[in-house]
């Protein structure tokens, strides 16, 4: 694919994922409750599946740069633009020199309700971070056997969102009282035996709030916790605060499975490929959906030698 190729591709993604439709087989009937961001429900998953409050989405569409008609999006947050034209990010977030090879990172977020699931991710051949959400049945356990295998774990931290959609448990709001917000995280941490990093499940609203991410940094800082900023709101001070507090963070920068079939996540993957080729690297976020462990334990054998791009921990691609 040549690089002029990426813009067409991202809007071709967003156009996709903008006309995504809730599909008949809804197993749950749930409905949506943000039509712009519908998702259909998953895939039949085993009986330890996620519940209902799991199922929605946590991302936002995509919006491309300048081009065709402009989708009525509240909150636009686009993998290019975090990535070709993300305004006002610390100056310590660019890259200031490109490694020899490309470089690509992976995260897999909503964790913990599955052993199979987590698992799978555990067994990947290769450094993928697990983002394990707080207070789930298999949280503790996944941890530790990602610890085990050298994976990185992370609390993928539940944040209010602009939808209204319910947290789970140890959910961060802007209301939390200030005082609070320590003990719900090292709750939270206390949970994942060799935990090293934060992101966000959800957000929108709570990333948006500096003073709420000025706590939660001082709390990583103090715990020696990098954060990753699943970006789902293009008005988060996530990195800001970071950088502030002195918290190695990064950015999310494609997300692998905004629609759940394997044809738009291997659509996802090549954009991120190709991200990790003209950037020098990449940091791509996806959820345990079927389609998604399925496309990783075919895509990562060999990804190397066939692609030229090199998966490394997300730790590897920190600013510091
Ligand atoms: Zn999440």
């Amino acid at each position: 694919m040549s690089l002029r190729g990426i813009p067409a591709l991202l809007v071709l993604g967003l156009l996709v994922a903008c006309s995504e439709q809730p599909e008949p087989e809804t197993a749950s009937g749930q409905a949506p409750e943000q039509p712009a961001a519908t998702h259909p429900v998953a895939e039949a998953e085993p009986a330890e599946g996620p519940p209902d409050w799991l199922l929605h989405p946590e991302t936002l569409p995509a919006l491309p740069e300048p081009e065709p008609e402009p989708e009525p999006e509240p909150e636009p947050v686009t993998d290019a633009a975090s990535v070709e034209s993300a305004p006002a990010m610390p100056a310590d977030d660019q890259v200031t020199a490109l490694p020899d090879r490309p470089l690509l990172a992976i995260v897999i977020d909503d964790l913990g309700h599955s052993y199979t699931q987590g698992r799978r991710i555990i067994d990947l051949p290769g450094p993928v971070a697990l983002a394990i959400l707080p207070q789930t049945p298999f949280a503790r356990r996944l941890a530790r056997e990602a610890s085990a295998a050298g994976q990185i774990v992370m609390l993928h931290q539940p944040m209010e969102n602009g939808a209204g959609l319910p947290l789970g448990p140890g959910g961060l709001y802007r209301d939390t009282p200030i005082e609070g917000y320590a003990d719900i995280l090292l709750s939270n941490l206390a949970e994942l035996p060799g935990v090293s990093g934060i992101n966000n499940h959800m957000g929108s609203l709570l990333t948006a709030d500096r003073v709420a991410m000025d706590q939660l940094m001082a709390v990583a800082q103090r715990e020696n916790l990098f954060f990753l900023d699943s970006r789902t709101t293009a008005e988060t001070q996530a990195a800001f605060a970071a950088a502030a507090a002195g918290v190695p963070h990064a950015s999310r920068q494609v997300f692998l499975d905004h629609v759940r079939d394997a044809d738009a996540v291997a659509d996802s993957f090549a954009v991120a490929l190709e991200l990790a080729r003209q950037q020098g690297r990449a940091i791509v976020v996806g959820h345990p959906h079927a389609a998604t462990l399925a496309f990783l334990e075919r895509a990562l054998p060999g990804l190397a030698a066939r692609e030229g791009v090199t998966l490394v921990p997300v730790t590897a691609l920190l600013a510091h």
